[in-house]
């Protein structure tokens, strides 16, 4: 005996006449006083099958125990559906299947929610999820996931690229983010790091002598959960021996387009748009500025100079932005808020109403020419930031992506895909008052900017690059540090002696002085990617079992305490900042999906610590 033979959601008016026996899930059951009648439901669809009474005494009375989501076998023949009970929403609504033989192979309990219902709260979706998951929004967003991997997997090897897999037990490899740990049994006080990312390895790869690198690779990170980010995710790792920037972004274009493909859309054009990173902080305020609307940033550093309006005047730089809107006091108020969340202290504006007349409390202070620059189309506001360079744009950035939204300026037809390129080196931490890297301490400096990693090291430019789609970052990558001298001076500037360079990474350093080709590579975010493709707003609805915001799994209740005997073994007591032994708390259980703190920066940068 088989389950079955056909699937629920294949049957059409062609297969009339047969006996088919199938299995699934009962998505509905009606009684229609003596004629029963059943959604079947498996992974191709539904189909409805029609219990008669009088044809199949045994199945009806089987019948009357069904329930949503029991699981059925039934063997019966496909017939023509009345004209005026045809359901021309149902790809199968042209017939049904009148049953001989039903059997019920699981019953379920009842449910938490219906499968059908609609807004259900996302804590009870993750806590049931294998209900959710049946649902039909889940089944598309995860079998469209399967399609993007398999499509991406299959590029990458008509390329040259070679399946690698790289540990997740390692020593910490610096990415920005904290680590999670694993104690080890065998030497207590010594830990693992999960990998924030295979990055050494996928360098030591092509240091070995293989000259395509890639893996669907899972990465460990201990940030605060979002989203658009977990504490695991997977990406598409790749490296490069003897390659040119060019070259590796050309190899993410096509997974890119290899994905379109594959779900019968249109691919972006190739190439895709490349822009300094000064640039589109310039224009845009943003190192991910979404393209598919205008409204860029203009300069007036310039022409306020001498300005009569001394927050202008004295300021470093005044940039602003010009919104096709007359916005009200009260709008303006809160646009004001919003300025304040990206650290502006205040918003000046200038309003041009309809008929073209200015209202502002600054306009009395500008000048003839300060005004006639400014002069925008009535019906429009002036939006000024007057701060630092970074400052300004960054608040204007801001407002610019919530002005994006809100005024519904995004061409929602457009895909943009975007390479920032040329990002600086290193980053100025205020917090600890030096230099951390941009990207990652291993990232190549531009050619011609060696001398400026001692000199200036603000002013040294990377060969980093990241993929932006739609104002979301997909990933980066660069072209890679080789010579061992270089990295040593790197790691100089980011302020580890000789000694702890030695001590982190004296295995890179001795790789590097064996022979290391020129090389580089990247990663791109596939749970991101994946939910952009399923335009889902969070990654949790391409992931099969994420984690909500608090840090818990709400379907197994992990993260959990462990028995005092295990954590001996390990030689792990708990302690406070104190030194105080700790009570175990029970695991938090509370099932909120979003993190409320806010990212430490609000442009959601990560804060990078030493490598
Ligand atoms: N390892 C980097 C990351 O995970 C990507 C790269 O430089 O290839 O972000």
């Amino acid at each position: 005996m088989s389950w079955r033979d056909t699937e629920a959601g294949e049957l059409r008016a062609a297969d009339v006449g047969r006996i088919v026996t199938l299995a699934g899930w009962v998505g509905r059951r009606r009684d229609h006083g003596g004629l029963i009648f059943v959604d079947l439901r498996d992974h191709t669809g539904i189909c409805q099958l029609v219990i008669n009474p009088e044809r199949a005494t045994d199945a009806a009375q089987t019948a009357h125990d069904i329930r949503n989501e029991f699981v059925l076998r039934a063997k019966g023949e496909v017939v023509a559906r009345a004209a005026d009970a045809v359901n021309e929403k149902l790809p199968t609504g042209e017939v049904e299947v009148q049953v001989d033989e039903l059997e019920i192979l699981s019953r379920s309990t009842p449910l938490p929610f219906q499968l059908d219902d609609e807004g259900v709260d996302e804590p009870l979706r993750l806590k049931y999820r294998w209900l959710d998951l049946r649902r039909e929004r889940m089944q598309r967003n995860l079998r469209l996931s399967g399609t993007v991997i398999s499509a991406i997997r299959r590029r990458m090897e008509e390329l040259g690229f070679v399946d690698f897999w790289t540990p997740s037990l390692i020593k910490g490899t610096p990415e920005g983010a904290r680590d999670f740990l694993v104690p080890v049994r065998l030497q207590p006080g010594n830990f693992f790091a999960l990998a924030q990312s295979p990055q050494v390895y996928k360098q030591l790869f092509v240091i070995g002598g293989f000259d395509r690198y890639y893996q669907i690779a899972t990465c460990w990170r201990d940030e605060d959960l979002r989203a658009d980010r977990q504490f695991e995710f997977r990406q598409l790792d790749v490296e490069v021996a003897f390659a040119e920037r060019e070259e590796v972004l050309d190899v993410l274009e096509q997974a890119v387009v290899a994905s379109f493909e594959a779900l019968d859309r249109e691919p972006p054009a190739r190439p895709f748009a490349r822009m300094s990173w000064h640039d589109v902080t310039a224009r845009y305020g943003s190192d991910k500025p979404d393209l598919r609307f205008g409204l860029e940033i203009q300069d007036a550093t310039e022409l306020t100079r001498g300005s009569e309006f001394g927050v202008f005047a004295g300021a470093e730089a005044v940039r602003f932005l010009t919104v096709p809107q007359a916005f009200s006091r009260a709008e303006l108020e809160r646009l004001e808020e919003v300025a304040k969340e990206w650290g502006a202290k205040g918003l000046a504006y200038l309003v041009y109403d309809e008929t073209g007349e200015v209202r502002s409390p600054i306009a009395k202070f500008l000048s003839e020419s300060e005004l006639r620059a400014f002069g925008a189309d009535p019906g429009s506001t002036v939006l000024f930031a007057a701060d630092t360079p970074a400052a300004a744009s960054r608040i204007l950035g801001g407002l610019r992506t919530h002005l994006g939204r809100e005024l519904d300026l995004v061409d929602k037809g457009r895909q943009a895909f975007l390479w920032v390129i040329d990002f600086p080196l290193f980053e100025w931490s205020e917090d600890d008052k030096r230099w951390t890297f941009s990207h990652h301490p291993f990232t190549g400096v531009m050619p011609g900017h060696e001398e400026l990693i001692e000199s200036d090291p603000g002013a040294a430019i990377s060969q980093a690059y990241d993929l932006v789609w739609n104002g979301w970052e997909l990933g980066s990558g660069s072209i890679r540090i080789h010579d061992q001298a270089v990295q040593t001076r790197v790691f100089r500037a980011l302020g580890l002696s000789d000694a702890e360079a030695e001590e982190k990474f004296g295995f890179l350093l001795e790789a590097l002085r064996m022979g290391a080709p020129p090389h580089g590579g990247f990663a791109m975010g596939i749970d991101r990617f994946v939910a952009l493709m399923a335009d889902e707003p969070n990654i949790r609805e391409v992931i099969g079992f994420p984690k909500v915001a608090s840090g818990s799994d709400p379907l197994t209740g992990a993260p959990t305490p462990m028995p005092e005997q295990t954590l001996q073994e390990l030689g792990i007591r708990v302690l406070d900042s104190e030194g105080a032994a700790v009570k175990i708390v029970p695991p938090d259980r509370s099932l909120q999906t979003d993190a409320r703190a806010k990212p430490a920066r609000p442009d959601g940068r990560r804060r990078k610590p030493a490598p």
